[in-house]
């Protein structure tokens, strides 16, 4: 009677103290088989699963921490610079037009660097809380991709860089997605290429093919690659590899790991490969469909 009832219920007890103290670390043994030993079986699952939340939870607090602080430092540095050159102006230390247009120029660059901040943020935010709203719909992906790059191919001609798309679709696969956001998606990549790739001597080479079951669409620069040990960070938020050559590129170390959770919304993947001193290639990866229709989503 002592063995298989008092004592595991004197353990049990002094279980649930632990659990009291937030001790969730607690498992109790036993080898009593009786309605007492399945109480303790799901005692311990619970003290499991309170483990397993406490953990998420502080995991959570970190990152919000991380958050707001790269945040804070993220914000401070350009409304420090506004501020600077507000006060040399205000002090009448620009004495000629042509420096007041340059500080106005640092100001206004400052400020735009600051918007399209809070604009990555704003968007993040919504993609952490799953409170983004997607307006699906299912398309033809060759006019889709024909357009979009007819777009983007005018832009780099009328600034002398190199572009080419190649379309290596058999028939139209049929794919489901938010247009506006997979623009945002590619638009984030090409962005970039332009950031950090040779400026006027940029070239671009897009490739549109279909692989088990996905269509690919390969962004190939001739850019400066992205180190080996860093290549796996890139899509982290607030990561960047350069953080001060980067500042002046209005850099928000967000594109990349917006373009991740966006694609990721839309069941696909982006994946990248990287030649130190040649040039990047970030895959969009989307499923393909042949679901008719369009359905409002929210992710
Ligand atoms: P941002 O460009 O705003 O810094 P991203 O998340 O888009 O942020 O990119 C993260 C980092 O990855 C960039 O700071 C840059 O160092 C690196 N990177 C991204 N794309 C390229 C590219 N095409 N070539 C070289 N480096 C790149």
């Amino acid at each position: 009677m002592e063995k298989r009832i008092f004592i595991p219920i004197s353990r049990l007890h002094n279980g649930v103290k632990e659990i009291a103290k937030g001790n969730y670390h607690v498992k109790i043994d036993h080898t009593t088989f009786n309605e007492i030993g399945f109480l303790i079986d799901s005692f311990n699952d619970m003290a499991a699963k309170l483990q397993r939340n406490e953990t998420l939870k502080q995991e959570y607090e970190e990152n919000w921490k991380t958050l707001i602080a790269n945040i804070s430092h993220d914000l401070k540095t350009p409304i420090t610079a506004i501020g600077g050159y507000i006060d040399a102006i205000h002090d009448g230390v620009v004495t000629s037009p042509e420096k007041l247009d340059q500080y106005l120029h640092v100001i206004k660059k400052n400020t735009l660097y600051i918007n399209r901040l809070i604009d990555d943020l704003f968007l993040f935010s919504k993609l952490d809380m799953h409170q983004l709203e997607f307006q699906m719909e299912s398309i033809g992906i060759k006019a889709f991709m024909d357009d979009l790059m007819a777009e983007f191919r005018f832009e780099f001609e009328e600034r002398g860089l190199g572009f080419q798309y190649t379309d290596d679709t058999d028939v139209n696969y049929k794919v489901t997605l938010d247009g506006k956001r997979i623009y945002q998606v590619i638009h984030n990549v090409i962005g970039n290429s332009v950031k950090y790739g040779p400026p006027g001597n940029l070239c671009l080479k897009i490739r549109l093919y279909q692989k088990a079951g996905f269509i690919c669409l390969a962004i190939q620069d001739n850019g400066p690659g992205i180190p080996e040990d860093k290549i796996t960070r890139i899509f982290d938020r607030f990561y960047r590899i350069d953080s001060e050559r980067t500042k002046d590129l209005m850099s928000t170390g967000l594109g990349l790991s917006i373009a991740k959770e966006l694609m990721a919304a839309h069941g696909g993947k982006i994946q990248v490969t990287s030649v130190l001193g040649e040039g990047s290639c970030f895959t969009l990866m989307l499923p393909i469909s042949s679901e008719e229709g369009s359905a409002p989503c929210i992710f």
